[in-house]
């Protein structure tokens, strides 16, 4: 649960709070004051196998 230190508003790390890419990170915004409330990082980068082969697409 992750509740907003400036208006009080409540809700899960999952609820409706509006989330941010900034950079390796993400921002969690409240919905209604649009406080910052914390910030998570991304776990999409290095995922291991699988989606590495997306990133080869020289012409050789
Ligand atoms: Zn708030």
């Amino acid at each position: 649960m992750l509740y907003c230190f400036d208006c009080g508003h409540e809700s899960p790390i999952e609820g409706d709070w509006n989330q941010r890419p900034n950079g390796d990170a993400v921002d969690y915004d409240c919905p209604v004051c649009r406080t910052t409330i914390t910030s998570r990082p991304r776990r999409d980068r290095h995922q291991p196998g699988g989606e590495a082969r997306l990133l080869h697409c020289s012409s050789d």
